[in-house]
């Protein structure tokens, strides 16, 4: 069971007042708030183990090694891969796709397909398109339903003998939509064709068992789950990890380095170039262990019962339009007022202390498919109340009369 008073005891960022008022953060599909375990976590490093990792012998380094190594196969645990060689650290979710796109893209050819859909981030559709600019392949975009459901006859529609790649979101981050992401898996492995799944969305709330998915690649950022920023993962089956060629090169990723060839390093390291954000890594072994703790069916149950009492609630405000109703959906509300311009009512929500995101949210090809610039977006964590539901709601009922 969620005890959400003692939950907000560990983020007292959450009890500062903007506007004068005291804050009610709505933005945690953007950035959920680090609780004090992952604050003191790196505060004790910078403090105490602080060295770069894998180079050295020193007490140090060979602490800080452990702690990244240690959230390494806590992330292994959290996600149920086969083996830490399956887990990559990256900078994020974007970093991960841009790594595959670059990577295992290099094995297409002009006129090969990948499927998209409409609902997609920019982070899974500019690196596609970048591929596409560099070797001529063709993308293919899956749209949606009046309720912001994926067309899946049309996602089957569009396998042809050149579809070499499917990629798209396990959770919008517009629309809230959950997309039946088991069932497209398993149809794309039925026409032999791999998949990425953008999970950015999905981490902070659902279980995720990429054995069970049999997902090829699945990509996430700790920064939407408790945990620190400039931190994400890449899984990837180690058959196919092992056959792709590096994409960045430099430090720890590789074997042995003459001026006349270079050989690269076992998985995960052959592609961690570079010096990664070890702190924020071995803090996010502390933002895993919150969740776990609290169970993700717990932070799920509780955010959806948040989630869809404000969104019943709002749309008895007249002239409120929500979109994003389908039938399996997290814990999203984007909505406009009356075609007032999204800006206008997120900074009089502001000015009530109410944190919303307006905006395209990196999703412009999905506001287009909706003819609009964009929504005002409230997302709910597991430290969000009723009360602030209720306050979010008055807060939209005074800027929908300011702007009526
Ligand atoms: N994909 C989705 C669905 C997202 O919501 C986001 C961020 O909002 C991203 C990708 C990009 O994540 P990041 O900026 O952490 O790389």
């Amino acid at each position: 069971m969620i005890d959400v008073d003692i939950i907000r005891k560990e983020f007292p960022i959450l009890e500062r007042s903007v506007a004068g008022k005291p804050m009610v953060y709505l933005d945690n599909t953007a950035t959920s708030q680090a609780p004090l375990s992952v604050v003191r976590e790196i505060e004790r490093i910078y403090t105490h183990s602080r060295a770069n990792v894998h180079r050295g012998v020193h007490t140090l380094s060979q602490e800080m090694t452990d702690l990244q190594e240690h959230c390494r196969m806590r992330v292994r645990e959290f996600i149920n891969a086969g083996s830490i060689e399956e887990i990559i650290f990256t900078r994020g979710t974007t970093e991960a796709i841009n790594l595959v796109a670059n990577s295992f893209g290099s094995f297409f050819k002009a006129g090969d397909e990948v499927i998209l859909t409409v609902m997609e981030h920019h982070a899974n559709i500019v690196p596609w398109q970048l591929l596409r600019e560099r070797i001529g392949i063709v993308l293919k975009v899956v749209d949606i339903n009046d309720k912001g459901e994926l067309d899946l006859e049309e996602f089957k529609r569009l396998f042809g003998p050149k579809t070499v790649f499917a990629s798209f979101c396990h959770v919008s981050n517009v629309l809230g939509t959950v997309n039946p992401v088991k069932e497209m898996v398993d149809y794309a492995h039925s026409r032999g064709v791999p998949v990425l799944i953008d999970g950015a969305q999905a981490s902070p709330h659902l279980k995720i068992d990429v054995e069970e998915l049999d997902c090829d690649f699945y990509a996430f950022s700790a920064h939407k789950m408790y945990g620190p920023s400039g931190v994400g993962v890449l899984y990837g089956k180690k058959q196919l990890l092992e056959k792709m060629p590096p994409w960045q090169g430099g430090g720890e990723m590789i074997g042995k380095v003459t001026f006349e060839h270079t050989t690269f390093a076992d998985l995960p390291f052959k592609f961690e170039a570079g010096t990664p954000d070890y702190i924020g890594i071995a803090a996010f072994s502390k933002a895993l262990e919150f969740i776990d703790n609290l169970g993700l069916e717990n932070i799920e149950r509780h955010e959806l019962e948040i989630s869809r009492y404000a969104e019943e609630k709002l749309k008895m405000i007249p002239g409120i339009k929500i979109y994003g109703e389908a039938q399996y959906k997290g814990p999203v509300i984007s909505f406009l007022f009356n075609g007032t311009h999204p800006y206008d009512l997120g900074m009089l929500l502001d000015k009530q202390g109410v944190e919303v995101r307006t905006g395209h949210h990196c999703a412009m090809p999905l506001m287009d498919r909706l003819g609009i610039p964009g929504t005002v977006r409230a997302s709910f964590a597991v430290y969000n109340t009723l009360k602030e539901a209720d306050i979010f709601i008055e807060a939209v009922r005074k800027a929908a009369a300011i702007l009526s």
